[in-house]
């Protein structure tokens, strides 16, 4: 089992199948986009059906397949397929920008997906152009209303952005009134390409908080999960939910459950790490499981106690890589 030395037991895996992304959110990446690895960098699925395979025999029982967009890799459906052969999974979700998916959510439903995380940070077309430097909002909007009327559970990401979307906070919410959805409020963080964006104003967590509670008077806090990312509410009488993730405050870090591993099979203990062991090279030089298992085990052991430890233990001290390239 995967066990860490503060006794936090590791069960779900973030995977990025991708860096490569059909959008240019400003929050994380330039307006000409990453720099892109050569697809032979990228790790094969079949890299990444074995990694899973071999994190499931030991605990891991919750998959969020991320990137990049994962709907860009070309086959990701097969991929999805195959993962649904492994009976050690209790969970595969998505995260995905929804731009070009709806036609897949028959699909998606007859595998063994749970969840999609669908990020939309604006309920305004002009807005979201400006946000994600694609004029794609209706796409993605139909397929917010397709997963409504799917069996699959539909959790919407706001990136809370100063100065661009913190007036719809209201509108996101009200969408929970007759709608079963959770919209969950993040905290934007310095990983755009660049770095810290100026800003006036800071939107963490007890500021996102005050500013639902000035308008929605009756909030009723819900039970958290444990290692739950986000803190959970919903308003009186409404069908949905809300939630806010402190991913820059980190102040969730003590019942993390969590491991990354990015496109190019670099291994996270922590979002905020730097990567901590090349996995593709690994395997490519012809790791047999248990050492791979072994592999696992060992760096787990050493997953850095909170985000702020793991930050200061990074040799490049600048938190500025694209979300894009780590796997959000
Ligand atoms: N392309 C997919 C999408 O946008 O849903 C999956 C990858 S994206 C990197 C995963 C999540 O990270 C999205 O919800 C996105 O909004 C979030 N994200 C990206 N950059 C971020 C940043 N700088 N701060 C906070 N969240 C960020
Ligand atoms: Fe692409 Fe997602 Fe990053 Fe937007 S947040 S640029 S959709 S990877």
């Amino acid at each position: 089992m995967l066990t860490d030395k503060f006794g936090r037991h590791i069960s779900y895996l973030r995977l990025a199948v991708t860096d490569r992304c059909n959008l240019r959110c400003q929050y994380c990446m330039p307006a000409h986009g990453i720099d892109i690895v050569d697809r032979a960098e990228l790790l094969t699925y079949k890299e990444m059906y074995r990694i899973i395979r071999v994190l499931s025999e030991l605990g891991v029982n919750k998959v969020r397949l991320t990137g990049g967009e994962p709907f860009v890799r070309k086959n990701f459906i097969n991929f999805l397929e195959s993962l649904s052969f492994n009976d050690k999974l209790k969970q595969v979700n998505i995260t995905t920008n929804g731009a070009s998916i709806s036609k897949y959510i028959p699909k998606l439903e007859e595998l063994r997906v749970n969840a999609i995380n669908l990020s939309l940070d604006t309920l305004r077309s002009d807005r979201f152009k400006l946000i994600t430097r694609r004029d794609v909002f209706d796409e993605t909007f139909q397929t917010l209303e397709k997963l409504l009327l799917s069996s699959l559970t539909l959790k919407v990401n706001v990136v809370v952005q100063p100065g661009v979307n913190t007036d719809e906070i209201s509108d996101f919410i009200n969408l929970t009134k007759n709608k079963n959805l959770v919209v969950r409020f993040i905290e934007e963080m310095p990983f755009n390409g660049k770095g810290l964006r100026q800003t006036d104003e800071i939107w963490n967590y007890n500021k996102i908080y005050s500013e639902i509670e000035k308008e929605f008077k009756n909030i009723i806090p819900l039970k958290n999960k444990k290692s739950s990312t986000s803190k959970n509410f919903t308003i009186e009488n409404y069908k949905g939910s809300f939630g806010i993730i402190p991913a820059f405050t980190r102040s969730i870090c003590n019942d993390c459950n969590r491991i990354r591993i990015t496109a190019t099979g670099m291994f996270k203990n922590c979002l905020f790490d730097e990567g901590v062991f090349n996995l593709r090279d690994f395997i490519r030089k012809g790791a047999n499981d248990d050492e791979l298992k072994q592999l696992f085990i060992n760096t787990v052991h050493n997953k850095p106690e909170n985000g702020f430890i793991a930050e200061a233990n990074r040799k490049n001290k600048n938190v500025s890589e694209s979300m894009s390239t780590i796997g959000g």
